[in-house]
């Protein structure tokens, strides 16, 4: 069976390399972009299954561009897909009201909840 694609989303190298590495060893495809902009190409691109993005974000907040990107699919007749997110700020989830919305994960994450989480919304 072919492994699922993960968007990932972060303005952070940082996070993006390591968790590349995370699921990656895993077995998913992984495709990391630093921001909204690239986050939308890539869904005109490629056969995404999941999405897992950063709130704070200079360019655009992960909240708008999930949403941006849930436009992008609708538009394009393709289904939603599932938003994971992850923050560094705890009280952020108060905000995400979206239907898409899978969950959101604090900083610094916890791989196993993380795998977890990704099997559950896949
Ligand atoms: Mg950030």
């Amino acid at each position: 069976m072919q492994k699922a694609t993960v968007l990932l989303i972060d303005d952070d190298p940082l996070v993006l390399r390591s968790l590349e590495k995370v699921l990656a060893r895993e077995g998913y495809e992984v495709l990391p972009v630093g921001g909204c902009a690239a986050a939308l190409g890539m869904i005109r691109a490629r056969k995404i299954d999941l999405i897992l993005s950063d709130i704070r974000m200079p360019e655009k907040d992960g909240v708008s561009t999930a949403k941006e990107i849930q436009q992008a699919l609708l538009s394009s007749g393709k289904k939603d897909l599932p938003v994971i997110f992850i923050t560094g700020y705890s009280g952020e989830e108060i905000k995400l009201q979206a239907p898409f919305v899978g969950e959101t994960l604090y900083k610094p994450v916890d791989v196993n909840q993380l795998l977890a989480v990704i099997r559950d919304y896949l």
